[in-house]
């Protein structure tokens, strides 16, 4: 393959475009700079997260031509971007007008899509423990539904016996196709919670007697899995999600089931600029293994999160202290588990590239040494990378965790009452060859931090006493 061997060449993943990913580093190097050139990052700010505004918006066009050019002309095709992978407002509403609409897993969720003008009708609700009222609104607002359980359905049943409802309804099936390499983001497992478990004893005959009884059940939706699946495991997911659509339809003796959801999980390359797999080679996978699907019978619903945001991420962090240990240099930094929580918990499976960059934010060049770039919480294992081979970090230096645009810095985790750190957008200004940034989300406050760790009820234990104990 022409990828592999321009690897093994260079050490610089090719894509089939001959793009590198080279022009979105260039533009993270300014960005960096111009943050600490601007006091977003500094003494006072020690870490902050960035987003490449340009790149989520070539992905998001990249994802769009991507189904364009194996879809029938006139195929009503929704891209529901997950929101739980980069759950902020301006980045929805950023993704909004680039035709991307929202898949939404939780009331919070919800609330941020709607916040930034998302419609009903570009939105699906997909959680596996949605509340009798959270159904109650999806339905009301004509937001599309996919059922998870027996059990849901039956609520659902209930809501539109005493209310007509404009939503598109489905059912959430596990193709149970097997796992990838991170257990934890394999959702077609035997076991995984998610979904009528299709290959279960009577599930598949339960899946099509539902939609035999119920006219108004009109898609179909799986989610293979997320990082860590292989291509050929999605498609197979999805090849199985189409059959049974198929046998449904065919059982009904008419094309009930309007709409495949085929859910996201498009894994992402951390281990080198390159975005590979891409959307084409993935749509193109999915036309060669499912042709019936994109012969224009089927609208199609998509729900990829972590593509389409990871790589337009940066984490950036000032060295507070270098130090050493054992003789291995240590860089004390101010990023660590509660911006990378899954990196610092399970490293094996989730390791980040590591940039330096100097007091100016300027890359960091010189010979590699072996360190540790450690976070700023409380506990021996808080480390955004062991063992790496770097510039040797000193004290003002940054160290930038990279490609944190989805399930990192908008995933805070409040270990240690570490502040969430401010996020800020950006693009290229062609006049002075910087950056002009743009703030997404404020740093958190001391205040906010006390107010939600139980400020308001100070005395709340104190003058709480069991009746006749004192
Ligand atoms: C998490 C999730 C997604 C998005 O997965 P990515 O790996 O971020 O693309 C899509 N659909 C459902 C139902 C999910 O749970």
């Amino acid at each position: 393959m022409r990828t592999l061997e321009a690897q093994a060449r260079t050490g610089v993943v090719v894509d089939e475009y001959g793009n590198t990913g080279e022009e979105g580093a260039a533009r993270r190097d300014e960005a960096v700079r111009g943050a600490v050139e601007r006091g977003l990052l500094g003494p006072d700010a020690p870490v902050v997260g960035l987003l490449d505004v340009t790149g989520i918006r070539e992905s998001a066009r990249e994802l769009r031509a991507a189904f364009d050019a194996v879809t029938a002309p006139g195929t009503p095709v929704l891209h529901a971007f997950a929101v739980k992978a980069t759950p902020l407002v301006p980045v929805l509403r950023l993704l909004r007008e680039e035709g991307i609409g929202a898949e939404v897993a939780s009331p919070g969720e919800l609330a941020l899509a709607r916040a930034a003008g998302l419609s009903p009708a570009r939105t699906v609700l997909d959680s596996p423990a949605k509340t009798a009222a959270e159904l109650r609104e999806a339905l009301a607002l004509g937001i599309a539904v996919n059922a998870d359980n027996p059990q849901e359905l039956d609520r659902i049943d209930g809501l539109m016996r005493s209310a007509v409802s404009r939503s598109p309804l489905g059912i959430r099936v596990n193709p149970q196709v097997g796992g990838g390499s991170i257990g934890a983001t394999s959702t077609a497992t035997e076991t995984s919670k998610f979904g009528v478990a299709l290959r279960d004893e009577g599930a598949r005959e339960w899946v099509v007697r539902a939609y035999l009884d119920r006219p108004w059940l009109s898609r179909l939706h799986a989610h293979t899995g997320s990082q860590g699946i292989p291509l050929s495991l999605m498609v197979r997911g999805v090849e199985e999600t189409y059959a049974l659509a198929e046998e449904i339809n065919g059982r009904i003796g008419r094309p009930q089931i309007d709409t495949i959801d085929i859910g996201g999980g498009l894994p992402v390359n951390f281990a080198s600029e390159a975005t590979a797999p891409t959307y084409t080679e993935y749509a193109r996978a999915l036309r060669a293994g499912v042709p019936g699907l994109f012969d224009g019978r089927y609208g199609l619903v998509t729900e990829f999160g972590r593509s389409l945001l990871a790589k337009h991420g940066t984490i950036v962090a000032r060295v507070e202290y270098a130090k050493s240990a054992g003789g291995r240099p240590v860089a004390v930094t101010h990023a660590g588990v509660q911006v990378a929580t899954r990196t610092v918990y399970v490293p094996g499976s989730w390791p980040l590239r590591i940039a330096a960059y100097d007091g100016k934010g300027r890359p960091k060049s010189g010979p590699e040494v072996v360190q540790d770039v450690a976070g700023p919480a409380c506990f021996a294992g808080d480390l955004l990378a062991e063992g790496r081979a770097l510039p040797l970090l000193d004290q003002g230096d940054h160290a930038a965790a990279l490609d944190t645009g989805a399930y990192y810095f908008a995933h805070h985790y409040a270990y240690n009452s570490l502040a969430r750190p401010g996020i800020y957008g950006f693009v290229p200004d062609p006049q002075t060859g910087g950056v002009r940034f743009a703030t997404v989300r404020d740093p958190q406050t001391l205040a906010s931090i006390v107010a939600e760790s139980g400020g308001a009820h100070v005395g709340a234990l104190t003058t709480l006493h069991t009746p006749g104990s004192r």
